[in-house]
């Protein structure tokens, strides 16, 4: 029997004001996490593709929740900025970098942290105010810390962008374009923007055993710019041998590491030094 469009209609609805609700639901839960203080950051080590010398770390987010556990970032974060409420859990990210970088050097490893910074919060006045009082705060060095600006919206279209980036890069942070060539990056960006590197997204990672043009095409518009390079998502010895040859210097993946909590990667830069 053939289905009542209506019917089709009506489920519609009903699921729409169910992801409304549920959205509501979380947008609350994410409010009562700032106030808990629920967030943690993961890192995970960058590393030398000829070496495997750890060069740096990405701080990840994650939310150790209550009742739900260990909650991924891609089932928070795309609401968060959705409801502006990623001005104030970035304001945490903020901080907590800022302090992880001192803890860092402290027990003897001076690396660079990169941190995510959605393209919303460039256009926050708070944000780079924050980002200027970071070194007196808390003694973290600017040369050290790295944003990763993802390109899920047009940065052209994100009021101050470009001012906030220059105003950044001023007080020594480094900026790098994060998924690099998804989303909505375009070249323009490159020239127009001050961009210290790039990290190739894992998509053509994954490509490489198809040849890796795009990967190489990147590389070699890296290289032209002066701008350095991640590769995102290494998985197997393949793909890292394949970047050493190419000339991609770093990369980062489960074959090296997964994110893991501080004391865990610190632990696993102790082990490193030892050998
Ligand atoms: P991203 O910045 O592209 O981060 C890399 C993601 O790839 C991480 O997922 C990481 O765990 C995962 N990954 C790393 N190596 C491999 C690999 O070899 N294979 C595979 N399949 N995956 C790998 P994660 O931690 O779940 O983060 C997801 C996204 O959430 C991040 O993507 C980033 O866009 C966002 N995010 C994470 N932390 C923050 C944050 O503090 N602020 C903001 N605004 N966004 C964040
Ligand atoms: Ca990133
Ligand atoms: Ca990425
Ligand atoms: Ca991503």
């Amino acid at each position: 029997a053939k289905r009542d469009p209506k019917e089709k209609c009506v489920r519609f609805h009903d699921t729409m004001r169910l992801r409304r609700d549920e959205n509501l639901a979380l947008k609350k839960d994410m409010e009562r996490a700032i106030e808990e203080d629920e967030f943690a950051l993961y890192f995970q080590p960058i590393a030398l593709t000829a070496s495997s010398e750890t060069v740096s770390a990405e701080a990840l987010i994650r939310w150790l929740h209550p009742e739900k556990g260990l909650v991924p970032p891609d089932q928070f974060i795309p609401l968060a900025e959705d409801t502006g409420l990623i001005n104030r859990i970035g304001a945490w990210v903020c901080r907590s970098v800022a302090q992880a970088q001192v803890r860092f050097r402290k027990r003897g490893f001076d690396i660079s942290i990169s941190m995510n910074v959605s393209p919303w919060q460039l256009s926050d006045p708070e944000f780079t105010a924050l980002m200027m009082d970071l070194p007196d705060l808390y003694g973290c060095d600017p040369t050290k810390i790295i944003l990763e600006i993802t390109e899920n919206v047009v940065l052209g279209e994100i009021p101050d962008a470009l001012t906030a980036l220059n105003e950044l890069k001023i007080i020594g942070y480094s900026i790098v374009i994060d998924d690099f060539g998804t989303g909505y990056s375009n070249l323009a960006y490159l020239y127009n923007y001050p961009i210290d590197g790039i990290k190739i997204d894992r998509i053509f990672i994954n490509d490489i055993s198809n040849g890796g043009a795009i990967v190489k095409l990147i590389l070699s518009l890296a290289d032209a710019l002066g701008a350095t390079v991640v590769a995102e998502g290494v998985e197997t010895i393949e793909q890292r041998d394949w970047l050493t040859e190419n000339g991609c210097d770093r990369f980062q993946g489960y074959l090296y590491s997964k994110p893991v909590p501080e004391d865990r990667f610190l632990g696993f830069l102790e082990s490193q030094a030892h050998i």
